[in-house]
């Protein structure tokens, strides 16, 4: 019998079990009340929540592992934290190139040969404030994070070209911002081309339920460039003043947990993994479980390739040291033993291959029974 249920998750971080519901019925996973959770889906659907969740481990007679809940969120211990933003919208719109333009606009002349090579995520500091930015590689890899319960964002710029106006993706995007609940700002891009329809982009937010600020609505337009640079300065100030109204906080002090932004191989120093720390500080030698896989930092860089020891709540940072590529969307957490985050990366490979199994079992059948 799975030792935590929907009521049980609920009880612990004292949030209404209609809630906890609500986010797995979202995912197309119709539970009730006393239904089982994998530990996993009980530590998303709490940071979901907005609460720390600590799963405490007993070992029992039968040497398996059973699990209490505890909330261990301290109101005490939070800080404020810079704002993570996220920037969607249609493909060619300007994703890519405001991100770098800020960049480049927020760095020292010194440090700006460091900055062509692809980041998954970057921290600027402006005007003393820090806003951690996250470029998704595109709105499908946003749901599909959102849908793990993954919900990495304060806040959504979402860009607009001037001369295309809301497109397909664009409308997409908005569905997945609205259903964030994260404030939303648009960038209206490529201000500066001569077929630039401003009224025309208005008039398609209007029609797609974001109404823009000059018209009375709830949401700032503002007109960039990614190419000339102009409103960058505006679109920051916005950020800020977005952020400043929720104060995004979190505990600096309690084990790093956050979200894997991407992976890949690297041949010369093996798994190199994108995290972004999203409560907690991590450190260099902390054991982490990430998905299916798990580790013990190597080594840590930041957004400037520049290795360091420790990262506090909305950093970016590039990870050296997991055994296997991690998912993009993935949580990572940070363990106390190498031992039990490789026993858990193990449990949840073996679940993962035999749910795949099952299902291939159940096409099967029904393949049977149609040739019948
Ligand atoms: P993404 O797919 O949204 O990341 O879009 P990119 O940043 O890759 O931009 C797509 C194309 O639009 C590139 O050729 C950019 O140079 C161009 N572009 C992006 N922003 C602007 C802008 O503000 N003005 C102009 N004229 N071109 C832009
Ligand atoms: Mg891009």
């Amino acid at each position: 019998e799975p030792p935590i249920t929907v009521r049980t998750l609920s009880e612990a971080i004292g949030h209404p079990s209609k809630d906890i519901m609500r986010i797995l019925w979202n995912e197309g996973n119709m539970v009730t009340i006393n239904d089982g959770l994998s530990e996993e889906a009980a530590l998303e659907i709490s940071l979901e929540l907005g609460v720390e969740l600590e799963i405490k481990r007993q070992e029992t007679a039968k040497d398996r592992l059973t699990l209490s809940v505890e909330s261990d969120e301290d109101p005490a211990n939070l800080e404020h934290r810079p704002p993570i933003v996220t920037i969607l919208g249609h493909v060619d719109h300007g994703k890519t190139s405001l991100l770098d333009k800020i960049r480049s606009a927020n760095v020292t002349s010194g440090e700006a040969g460091g900055i062509t090579q692809h980041i998954a995520s970057y921290q600027v500091d402006h005007n003393g404030q820090k806003v951690t930015f996250v470029d998704t590689p595109g709105h499908a890899a946003f749901g599909e994070m959102r849908a793990r319960g993954a919900n990495i964002t304060d806040i959504i710029v979402l860009v607009v070209a001037a001369d295309d106006g809301v497109m397909p993706q664009t409308k997409e995007c908005i569905s997945h911002a609205k259903s964030s609940g994260a404030p939303i700002i648009v960038a209206m891009n490529k201000c500066d081309l001569p077929d630039a329809d401003e009224q025309k982009v208005l008039q398609d937010l209007a029609a797609n339920e974001i109404l823009p600020a000059e018209w009375g609505g709830e949401i700032e337009v503002i007109r960039t460039s990614a190419t000339t640079g102009e409103g960058i300065e505006n679109l920051l100030e916005t950020i800020l003043v977005t952020a400043e109204l929720h104060e995004y906080k979190a505990d600096p002090k309690r084990d790093a947990v956050g979200v894997c932004l991407e992976a890949f191989l690297d041949e010369g120093r093996g798994v190199m993994s994108w995290l972004i720390v999203q409560r907690g500080t991590m450190r260099v030698g902390d054991v982490i479980l990430c998905g299916e896989t798990y580790g013990r930092v190597r080594a840590m860089y930041n957004d400037r390739n520049e290795e360091i020891q420790e990262a506090p709540p909305s950093t970016p940072i590039k990870v050296a040291g997991l055994e296997e590529v991690p998912s993009a969307g993935e949580f990572f957490f940070v363990m106390p033993e190498i031992e039990e985050a490789r026993q858990i990366a193990n449990d949840r490979r073996h679940a993962d291959r035999a749910e795949v199994l099952s299902s291939r079992r159940k096409s099967l059948s029904l393949d049977d029974l149609l040739s019948a």
